[in-house]
């Protein structure tokens, strides 16, 4: 598989180098080169989870990986399902959440963590990661334990729920986890500091793991796929998918399921009040504002930094981008959506309920939706509690790490000190 540098396209990498590197020159984002649809999409969509996916992503990797090892990695990753639950006539949720850290960033986590283990030259390697809570989860428990790579995530202090903290701030061993004075935005800004800092990358391997790793994005490629195999056959090329969006990691994965052949008629674009892209698509101006805190509070980003993917990808397609639907909700919005959910029997949280209500708002009679569930219920459980006057129970794995101490670290946002303790 070759992939080239978005913002430089003489940059030209493999697959594997392209996993190791994460970021290109100029921090830009690597691309695939080659896009062809798959041979026969039916067919692939007969076939259960792990082996469509691994048949997926041996044809988008192509000579370079062989089929054999990518099966092995897709195996590793995906032991967990993506059941697609119906809601009522003609509404769907897309459960994602029900990996080892009840979120979507699971798929693309663990994927990554066996593709980085796979290629991992003798260099020592290190993880350094920004999340807005729950990639940090995703990545400290996909790398927990992996010989040969350090982990260091870097996370908003005080602004992201504590359960999510404690899932990923307790394990240690091979995870460092640092809580910086500032919001998610200035985490991103710090990390990719660290990627320009030459000498920094070389002394300690840096490697990035948030949405940014193209690894990532391929493995959630796959859930795509399986949301449209669970569909009714006769309903499959009427289907719109709302994608509840933050860095539009979620959103580039399922755009790249359409080119590679996937029956998805349109996309929704779902954002809380950080609502840079549906302002963009609609008034053709890219004007963030200062990040607000939100009740979905892993969607608090205001550059999103897969944006240029996105309009990569339609540039490429010639698919014009006001074909995409696009959306935001406030808090209030939410509320009221994670209500009438519950109504309709389906205990949801914040980030699904934007998605769901978006769709609600933007489908069209002949057509069939289906929403994404990002992250269990449990993992907003104060929110969710307070909303819908509950006590959501904890699964299994959250219980575990609710009883754990705090493992982090306390930094301002300045790079001289963050660079001191990579190095120390
Ligand atoms: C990360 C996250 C999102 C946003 O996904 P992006 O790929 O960054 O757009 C949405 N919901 C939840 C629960 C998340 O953790």
């Amino acid at each position: 598989m070759n992939l080239y540098n978005i913002k430089d396209n003489s940059e030209q990498v493999s697959f594997a180098q392209a996993v190791r590197q994460g970021l290109g020159r100029e921090q830009g984002l690597f691309f695939p080169e080659q896009l062809e649809p798959l041979a026969d999409v039916d067919a692939l969509l007969d076939l259960p989870l792990a082996e469509r996916s691994a048949r997926i992503l041996s044809h988008l990797l192509g000579d370079e990986v062989p089929a054999a090892k990518v099966s092995e990695l897709i195996n590793a990753a995906f032991t967990f399902p993506a059941p697609l639950v119906k809601l009522k006539d003609g509404t769907y949720a897309l459960e994602l959440f029900h990996g080892p850290t009840l979120a979507f960033k699971d798929f693309g986590g663990r994927f990554m963590a066996q593709c980085l283990a796979a290629f991992r030259t003798n260099d020592k390697i290190t993880i350094l990661t920004a999340t807005s809570g729950d990639t940090g989860a995703a990545v400290a428990h996909a790398f927990y334990g992996l010989e040969g790579i350090e982990v260091v995530i870097l996370y908003p202090k005080g602004k992201i729920s504590p359960l999510q903290e404690k899932l990923f701030c307790t394990l240690g061993g091979n995870i460092r986890t640092i809580a910086i004075d500032g919001d998610f935005d200035a985490c991103q800004a710090l990390v990719k500091q660290a990627f320009d800092d030459e000498a920094l990358k070389k002394a300690i391997g840096l490697n990035s793991a948030n949405s940014i790793n193209i690894s990532r994005l391929l493995a959630q490629v796959c859930y795509y796929f399986e949301a449209v195999a669970q569909l009714p056959k006769a309903d499959r090329a009427k289907a719109v998918i709302s994608v509840p969006s933050g860095n539009f990691g979620n959103l580039t994965a399922g755009l790249i399921a359409k080119a590679l052949g996937l029956p998805v008629k349109r996309f929704i674009a779902a954002t809380n009040a950080n609502d840079t892209v549906p302002r963009y698509l609609k008034t053709g101006q890219w004007e963030p504002h200062q990040t607000v805190a939100t009740l979905s509070n892993a969607m608090d980003v205001s550059r999103p930094n897969n944006w240029p993917r996105v309009e990569e990808l339609c540039r490429r397609k010639g698919w014009a981008l006001e074909t995409l639907g696009s959306g935001m909700r406030d808090d209030a919005q939410t509320r009221a959506a994670l209500k009438r959910l519950h109504q309709l029997d389906y205990l949801c949280e914040p980030h699904g309920a934007i998605a769901w209500d978006l769709l609600s708002e933007q489908l069209a009679e002949d057509e069939v939706g289906v929403f994404l569930c990002t992250a269990h219920p449990a993992k907003f459980k104060e929110s969710v509690d307070e909303i819908l006057n509950l006590d959501v129970p904890l699964p299994g794995p959250l219980a575990k790490h609710a009883e754990l101490p705090l493992l982090s670290v306390n930094l301002p946002a300045e790079f001289a000190r963050l660079r001191a303790f990579l190095v120390g």
